[in-house]
């Protein structure tokens, strides 16, 4: 069958039979707002993200699954920079008319493997056609107790600035994408990222993080967006970074432009007082992922990029701006 012949109430259909309803849900797909029921006590945190043809991703590069499964993680990091459980999102989706019924088909797959895995809902959203390419917009809820969410704004003088996983990896496979390159660790993690929600939860829950944010913008302009709203500055340690080693390979030549502006990790950068530094390593430790210190909070309002050896790095580009 063909997307024309399933129209749009046949595929919202196709759609809807997938989703396996959780008791927090009231009503989910079907009527003209889904109705839920929050844990009493707790905040409700939801964000959006969009994702574009030619400006997110490149069809020529991606599998549907796995732009369905990123368009969720993509999300779910951003409830995960803010200690939140994810709960249920939204999924609005602009087709063009040419595009198959089974790229459709592996674009939900992605999408509902990777909500099955994080215990996330689907409850509505909204179908069209595109006169131009793909469009995926994704609204994502959460939920947390008022005083574990993490914000941005909670960086204190003197606190540590901390990473999980590894960083440039993202952006360097992009650049192996654009090369010709088709897989291998560095592809993986530009095209199918996994979001750090056990991660998120655990540090936000343990109160160990005074602020928190995903790395989507790059280390130097995500750590800048902590700085302006903490009102603080930053020292950071270029030579604590934390690369891997197929990064380290890819680039040599300056290990550390693409690690500080490439962006799209989905790591988390978070910021926690001297003494919490041990308890957070082992809490990331039991979830198998690597904890690095990264710097320092500082007086003032600037990122300061210290290399190796103790000289002063200039960076060519601080961060992902979409109209820079
Ligand atoms: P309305 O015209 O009242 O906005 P729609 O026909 O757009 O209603 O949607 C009907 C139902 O299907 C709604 O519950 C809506 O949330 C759901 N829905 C539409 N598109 C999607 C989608 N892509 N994914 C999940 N649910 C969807
Ligand atoms: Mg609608």
């Amino acid at each position: 069958m063909r997307l024309k012949e399933l129209g749009e109430f046949g595929l919202i259909d196709r759609i809807a039979r997938q989703v396996h309803n959780s008791p927090a849900v009231v009503l989910g797909i079907g009527d003209d707002a889904a109705a839920l029921l929050p844990t009493p006590g707790t905040l409700t945190l939801i964000t959006s993200d969009m994702l574009l043809e030619g400006v997110h991703f490149d069809l020529n590069f991606c599998d549907p699954q796995s732009l369905g499964r990123k368009s969720l993680s993509v999300n779910l990091s951003d409830l995960a920079a803010m200690g939140a459980r994810p709960r249920q999102f939204l999924l609005s989706i602009a087709l063009p008319k040419t595009i198959s019924l089974e790229f459709v088909d592996g674009f939900m797959a992605g999408i509902m493997e990777q909500a099955e895995r994080f215990g996330v809902t689907l409850v509505g959203g909204d179908t069209c056609a595109s006169l131009g390419g793909l469009a995926i917009s994704i609204t994502a809820l959460g939920e947390q107790l008022p005083e574990l969410v993490a914000k941005r704004s909670g960086a204190a003088v003197g606190d540590l600035v901390c990473l999980t996983g590894t960083v440039g990896d993202a952006a360097a496979g992009l650049n192996a994408l654009r090369k010709g390159v088709r897989q291998g660790f560095l592809v993986g993690r530009q095209l199918d990222p996994q979001p750090r929600v056990a991660a998120g939860v655990a540090l936000a829950e343990a109160g160990l993080v005074s602020a928190m944010i995903d790395v989507s913008d790059g280390v130097l302009g995500d750590l800048t967006h902590i700085c302006e709203l903490s009102g603080v500055g930053a020292r950071l340690e270029l030579g604590g970074l934390p690369l891997s080693d197929e990064y380290r390979a890819a680039c040599s030549a300056d290990p550390y432009a693409l690690a500080l502006s490439g962006g799209e990790d989905y790591e988390l950068l978070f910021c926690i007082a001297k003494g919490k530094s041990l308890e957070a390593e082992k809490l990331l430790k039991t979830l198998s992922l690597r904890f690095s210190v990264i710097g320092e909070i500082i007086e003032g309002s600037a990122v300061q990029l210290i290399a190796p050896g103790g000289t002063a790095y200039q960076p060519e580009q601080r961060g992902f701006d979409h109209f820079g």
